[in-house]
């Protein structure tokens, strides 16, 4: 596949933004040369309306396609209120990131339904949900062409002033202007070559354009120096405003006002609550976790 080193949350937008060029969902994944990660073929058109952002992962078991024998989410049930702002920690390998796979659908769930403001996703036309849905990821992808390209790549049809503003908003403006080429500087293998810390801020940029009702942050900071991750991290506190957000933090000091933890051990809830409950659960994950993180 052409898109090796891409994220699987990188392949989602990619996807999309493929649905919307070729406006073929069968050649698709031919095209994306990853059978596993196939879809439920979407029967049920619903209308192209807007997602008022609220979710619930309901009884939710979980297998990837090539490993039949190995759950990785047993039973998992949460609820995410519009404009709530909800974390998910737990060890790795506990399941996190593939919570986010389900919420993208790039997989169904075997047992279980996830539903959005109540409606089941099978019955939303994906390129809908997508529309309403960004992701920032740990491991940012960005295309071989410009960095105007690749912030404008959720909405094609941005002008000048919309792409700077949300340049400015992701803490991205400043580095941008002062390449010779601005905007028309071209990134990736071809171009200029990013620090971690930058290309995190050109896919907030892109987030902040697309204006999704759901924003997803896998792990957004956790690569980070220190004083790139406060830039970023402003950044993201500024895009979570006034939308859903489902945050996978490394640290666990940046998701301390979030509106719900949950926490994930081997594809399991074990505990649910705002930080000042869990830190209070005696022997809890949640507290041993926190522990652990400032303790050196
Ligand atoms: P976390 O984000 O909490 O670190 P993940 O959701 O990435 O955990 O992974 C949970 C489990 O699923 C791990 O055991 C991982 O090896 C496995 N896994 C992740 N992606 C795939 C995949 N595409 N195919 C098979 N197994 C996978
Ligand atoms: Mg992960």
């Amino acid at each position: 596949s052409v898109f090796i080193g891409g994220s699987i949350a990188g392949l989602a937008e990619i996807y999309t933004s493929l649905q919307k060029s070729i406006g073929a969902t069968e050649n698709l994944m031919e095209i994306l040369d990853e059978p596993e990660e196939a879809i439920t073929p979407v029967t049920h058109i619903a209308p192209a309306d807007q997602l008022d952002g609220q979710i619930s992962f309901r009884n939710i078991s979980f297998h990837y396609p090539s490993r039949p024998d190995l759950t990785i989410l047993k039973d998992v049930s949460f609820d995410v209120d519009e404009d709530q702002k909800v974390a998910l920690v737990g060890p790795s390998g506990a399941g996190k990131s593939t919570i986010v796979s389900l919420l993208l659908r790039l997989y169904d769930p075997i047992d279980g339904r996830v539903l959005y403001d109540g409606k089941p996703g099978t019955s939303i036309q994906l390129s809908v949900l997508r529309s309403q849905m960004a992701v920032v990821p740990q491991d940012v992808f960005l295309f071989g062409g410009t960095i105007r390209e690749n912030i404008a790549y959720g909405k094609p049809d941005a002008t000048e002033d919309e792409i700077e503003a949300a340049a400015r908003k992701a803490n991205a403006w400043e580095f941008i202007r002062n390449f010779p080429l601005g905007l028309e500087t071209i990134v990736g293998e071809r171009g200029i070559q990013l620090s971690g810390g930058q290309r995190q801020r050109i896919a907030i940029a892109r987030a902040v354009l697309k204006n999704p009702r759901i924003l997803i942050l896998d792990e957004a900071t956790s690569a980070l120096d220190s004083e790139s991750e406060r830039l970023v991290q402003d950044a993201l506190d500024k895009l979570m405003e006034g939308r859903t957000s489902i945050v996978i933090a490394h640290r666990l000091s940046t998701i301390r006002q979030a509106d719900k933890i949950i926490v994930l051990d081997k594809g399991q809830i074990v505990e649910q609550g705002t930080h000042t409950e869990l830190i209070g659960v005696d022997g809890g994950l949640y507290r041993m976790l926190s522990e652990m993180q400032f303790s050196h």
